[in-house]
């Protein structure tokens, strides 16, 4: 019978086919399975797996401490082989049977209700010890058996590094301590501190804000992250973006500008006496640590001084930098450290700092046929053995910033780069861009510049997480962790695929879609920053609600905007109740916006409970998350409520008005509330003798969190002077 023959062939095809896919399956953990950063390789084996609770015992073959381990490894207790189920840890000699020599590379293999973790190093031991915990970890929580299997692991970047920024704000000491478990359990291994004025320094003791944290606080820290194979290294930020230091009446004679305290003179001595004392204190905070970060980024507003001006006339304002970059480098090499600068100021010098997606392929040619002469002459003189950081925190394959890439590998630079966890004007929640291609921040860029570098054949990479607005540090947790997953292993997962593993590793929890929200909170966080505003946002410098000069960064010196005290023009005006229904026509456009926002509160407040309820750990984060919502969703009403009294009708006005009374009753209680839930992990002001390091950065306004609301101050001020008028 042909159809039964050709049924027959087809069962077989199918066989087949089942057999190939079964092949490629086998080498794959089951789904409830997720470990991060994603393992090089895995391999099925034959034979009974492990569930969790049945591992007891901890066996150690060779000569080592026991590492650290996670709440359920912790629990196994050291003996000789006695038989029970046995987690054994065997550090080999190099060489001996791991293709991939890093001490961090590790070998786990789970077999017979037995585990055994191979490495060459400890660091390898400690790794593999963090992947079992985490498959144990996920064995309990959905009921099920650890498949026998082997997981042959290494990293791809050898420096993992996670920044820590307290620029504008401090956390409780216990913060720092749970990040460095957090950034442990997710393999990496080195951070960057950006102490700015929270470090104690004792040989300028002014430095230090009274609340800092001190030089043996921070040594304690540094030598608990070194036990999860984490190396804690200073930032000390010098040349310019010294408003830390130069905020001091003390150091005024240090000033490039009398009355612009973001740079040193770069030729005057006692520069240096300060910034070694600095250095100094900030090597003995982390003991045995190999690097000290000087940024030296944005330096402007130098080769302005008496002293100064003829050396930029006569050799250009380049001399005044490398003089400045030598100086410290050398003085940090003296003492047994590696500089890290960051990379801006040796391209812009020579024109070549153009990143942006909009520049084509033969203007670029044009840059650096032009540029690359003097690029080889900078970096002649700039100091060598250092490590020059690219940072760039949209997305990194703009043809710009390939070829700086290229150029740093052709000419045997040594080069990191730096990505963001949160980039962009973010105050509360970060951006998560999918749909603004090439400029897109947030997960896609972390993901895109850790892959370029993977290729380039670039082993260092730092995730920034930046203070300037000073954005909770929960906001950072997505970013750090993806820059975690990227740098172990560049191509392992998609984006979703990584936000669903990230859920469930953090939270025990899933949700599909993930960044569909992150997209709502954003939105709605773009309209809290603009809807009291008259035109643009409340982050724009022309709505700035102070008279601090523009000293940031490269610009020329912006003298302060003289002494305006009255900023209600650039806020909002209120209904005129003589003329009513013109105020809500001329925002109609904008109280729209606000129906819309109002409409979708509840969909997205239900999503963060129900996150929070579901969460098995880590909760906080959406505390966080839900206070922050709650707090941006009181702008709708207050809009909407306004737009009630902006009518003839009397009656009706007079619930508008009650209604916009308890609008800012509302807005009250939220910032009570965000306040308190900050305040479990954050110190939310500043003691009274602190010194104010005011320029024009959002969070260097205040001592405390009200920098975020200066609009809503102003604008509920305005609102109840007019409803005394009525
Ligand atoms: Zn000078």
């Amino acid at each position: 019978m042909l159809w039964k023959k050709i049924l027959n062939l087809l069962i077989f095809i199918s066989f087949l086919f089942y057999l190939s896919c079964k092949k490629e399956e086998d080498n794959t953990l089951p789904e409830s399975f997720m470990i991060i950063p994603h393992p090089q390789k895995v391999e099925m084996l034959r034979g009974k797996g492990l569930s969790f609770g049945e591992l007891s015992n901890l066996k150690m073959d060779g000569e080592f401490q026991r590492p650290v381990m996670g709440h359920i490894l912790y629990q196994l207790t050291e003996s000789g082989d006695n038989g029970r189920e046995t987690l054994t840890l065997r550090l080999i000699k190099e060489g001996s049977g791991i293709d991939n020599d890093s001490p961090e590379s590790y070998v786990l293999i789970i077999k017979g209700k037995n585990a055994e973790i191979i490495s060459t190093g400890e660091a390898g031991l400690f790794y593999g010890c963090q992947t079992l915990e985490q498959l144990l970890e996920d064995s309990r929580d959905y009921n099920t058996a650890i498949p026998a299997c082997k997981i042959t692991d290494y990293p791809k970047l050898e420096y993992r590094a996670a920044l820590i920024d307290v620029k504008n704000h401090l956390d409780h000491m216990r913060v720092y301590y749970e990040t460095i478990d957090m950034l442990g359990r997710y393999k990496i291994n080195a951070v960057i501190f950006e102490f700015e004025d929270k470090l104690r320094y004792k040989r300028q003791p002014l430095v230090g804000a009274s609340h800092a944290m001190s030089i043996d606080e921070i040594a304690a820290l540094t030598s608990y992250a070194r036990d999860r194979h984490i190396e804690i290294s200073p930032l000390v930020q010098g040349c310019g973006h010294a408003t830390y230091i130069l905020k001091h009446e003390h150091y005024a004679k240090l000033l490039e500008l009398d009355w612009n305290i973001w740079a040193f003179c770069p030729l005057d001595e006692g520069t240096y006496k300060v910034l070694f004392d600095l250095y100094l204190d900030a090597m003995e905070a982390t003991p045995g640590s190999r690097y000290l970060h000087i940024g030296g980024d944005e330096i402007g507003n130098i080769g302005l001084c008496p002293r100064c001006k003829p050396t930029a006339d006569k050799e250009g304002l380049m001399s005044l930098y490398v003089y400045w970059f030598e100086r410290v480098c050398e003085f940090i090499k003296a003492n047994g450290r590696i500089p890290i600068l960051w990379d801006d100021m040796l391209l812009k010098s020579a024109g070549v700092l153009r990143t942006s997606s909009r520049i084509t392929e033969s203007q670029l040619d044009e840059i650096w046929r032009e540029g690359e002469p003097k690029l080889q002459k900078a970096i002649s003189d700039f100091p060598t053995n250092c490590i020059f950081m690219r940072w760039n925190y949209t997305m990194a394959r703009q043809p710009g910033n390939i070829r700086i890439l290229d150029w740093y590998r052709d000419n045997g630079v040594k080069a990191w780069i730096a990505t963001a966890a949160q980039s962009g004007p973010a105050l509360l929640f970060p951006f998560d861009d999918r749909d603004r291609g090439m400029a897109s921040r947030g997960l896609p860029a972390i993901q895109s510049f850790i892959q370029l570098a993977a290729e380039k054949d670039i082993n260092g990479m730092l995730c920034n997480a930046w203070d300037p607005r000073s954005p909770h540090f929960e906001t950072f947790r997505r970013g750090r962790i993806a820059a975690a997953e990227y740098s172990w292993n560049p191509d392992a997962r998609t984006l979703e695929e990584y936000d669903i593993a990230y859920l469930q590793r953090e939270y025990g929890i899933s949700l599909q879609n993930y960044s569909n929200l992150y997209g709502k909170l954003r939105e709605k966080t773009v309209f809290w920053e603009e809807a009291f505003n008259k035109e643009g946002s409340r982050q724009d410098p022309k709505n700035a609600l102070f008279n601090l000069p523009g000293i940031a960064h490269y610009d020329p010196p912006i003298k302060p905007k003289g002494d305006r005290t009255d900023f209600t023009g650039l806020l909002l005006e209120l209904p005129d109740l003589q003329r009513p229904g013109t105020w809500s026509e001329k925002y109609s456009e904008r109280l729209k916006q606000a129906v819309h926002f109002e409409e979708n509160y509840k969909a997205i407040a239900d999503t963060l409970k129900t996150l929070y309820n579901n969460s098995r750990r880590n909760r906080y984060h959406w505390e966080i998350f839900m206070v922050q919502h709650d707090f941006i969703s009181t702008v709708p009403h207050l809009l909407l409520a306004l737009e009630q009294c902006d009518t003839f009708d009397i009656a009706a006005q007079k619930t508008g008005l009650e209604n916009v009374r308890e609008a800012i009753r509302e807005f009250d209680r939220s910032w009570e509330n965000l306040n308190s839930v900050y305040s479990k992990t954050r110190f939310i002001s500043y003691p009274d003798d602190y010194v104010p390091d005011r320029y024009y950065h959002p969070a260097t306004q205040r001592e405390d969190l009200t920098f975020l609301i200066q609009v809503e101050e102003l604008f509920h001020e305005m609102i109840n002077e007019w409803m005394a008028e009525m």
